[in-house]
């Protein structure tokens, strides 16, 4: 069995460099207790190595991120530090195109022992996955927008083949969340198939998909409604796929519906590589001031932990993983720390420590 794991590790810049820390403490506390050893490679890149340097994703970091077991990611790209297009640096797009990391999966839930702001007694039972489509949709346009003397175009790509797997992923994800939570598998489809011709093109690939699926639910809804429904009835849904731009902004707000960015975890997967980051960004309004909750980089490390004991056919990383999430939810629902973001007084490192203390205690 494999004893030795190769991370690479991309802290990058503001409270991606701190939750980093709770990543590297949580790794080295659970090695010692399950036999194996975690390699953590730390790798430049970023806005402030970008203003260092000139060059915001080094090749190195590439070619280490390519022999890696897995990446392991903080948070990158800084309001004042810009390309000459005027766009911000953010080499974790680069990362998803250049390794082909097609499936973002965001999951949610809330946390016993914290607030949602949501009034009805309904949203503690949230749990949902939203599975965004991360190499095509509307982001193909990054770096291609066409300049014409009325104004700038930028264009959507949805392809078969893109639409086919993201569409695949979430099914099979959502038996597996079904059988993990003895519950009817459901996908939830979310277009604009009423308005344009490739998200029409969208549909009609799910459609066909869960034809396939006959034991999942599948069913579909435009963009705007579902902002609506995901305010309103949250607890209702179980897995959601959709394209990127409107995955990318339905992922901020499934965060806020379990109290913030703070508690929102990511895995960007593709058929080789898999990536794991909190769904954050670099927040510089309270980059070095220890604020930071670290919760959602810990389950990100979490989720890294069982995407590989899957991988490797590891139990004792699948373990390791459910022992990480428990332990999270034990600090919460015990009332231990409270985040600033939920108007507690805790941040990165008294989570972090109180984190791995519940782990400890466990025996
Ligand atoms: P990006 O565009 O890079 O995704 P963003 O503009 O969406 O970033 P974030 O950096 O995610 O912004 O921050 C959004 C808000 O959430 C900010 O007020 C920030 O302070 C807060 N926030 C983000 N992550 C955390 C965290 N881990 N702990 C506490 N607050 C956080």
């Amino acid at each position: 069995m494999k004893t030795d794991y190769q991370i690479a590790v991309l802290p990058g810049d503001g409270i991606g460099r701190e939750v980093m820390t709770a990543a590297d403490h949580i790794l080295d506390a659970t090695q010692a207790r399950i036999g194996v050893k975690f390699h953590l490679n730390y790798l430049p890149a970023g806005a402030q190595h970008y203003l260092e340097s000139g060059v915001a994703l080094p090749d190195s970091t590439l070619t280490a991120c390519d022999r890696a077991d897995a990446i392991l990611f903080g948070a990158m790209g800084l309001p004042h530090v810009r390309g000459a297009d005027g766009t911000e640096i953010i080499p974790q797009l680069d990362l998803r195109f250049h390794f082909d990391l097609y499936a973002g999966v965001r999951p949610i839930r809330t946390f016993q022992g914290l607030h949602t702001p949501l009034a009805s007694p309904k949203a503690s039972e949230i749990d949902l996955v939203l599975v965004r489509e991360s190499t095509e949709g509307l982001f193909y346009a990054r770096g291609r927008g066409e300049t014409r003397p009325d104004g700038v175009y930028d264009t959507m790509q949805i392809t078969h083949k893109g639409t086919r797997r993201i569409c695949e992923f979430a099914f099979k994800l959502a038996e597996q969340r079904a059988l993990k939570r003895n519950r009817q598998a459901r996908v939830t489809n979310v277009d604009k198939a009423n308005v344009f011709a490739s998200m029409a093109l969208w549909r009609s690939i799910f459609e066909d998909v869960a034809s396939k699926y006959p034991k999942v639910s599948a069913d579909s809804a435009y963009v705007d409604a579902m902002a609506l429904n995901l305010v309103m009835k949250p607890w209702t849904y179980d897995v959601l796929v959709t394209e990127n731009m409107f995955g990318d902004i339905l992922s901020d707000l499934i965060a806020a519906l379990v109290g913030g960015m703070g508690m929102a975890p990511s895995a960007d997967l593709g058929d080789k590589h898999g990536l794991f980051q909190p769904a954050h960004g670099t927040a510089p309004d309270i980059a070095g001031e220890g604020k930071a909750n670290p919760t959602a980089m810990l389950l990100s490390t979490g989720m890294m932990l069982e995407w590989l004991g899957h991988r490797h056919a590891d139990a004792r990383l699948i373990d390791a993983a459910a022992m990480i999430d428990e332990a999270v939810e034990h600090v919460f629902a015990s009332g231990q720390v409270r985040p600033f973001e939920f108007g507690g007084g805790h941040g990165t490192v008294e989570i972090t420590r109180a984190v791995i203390a519940a782990m400890k205690a466990k025996g």
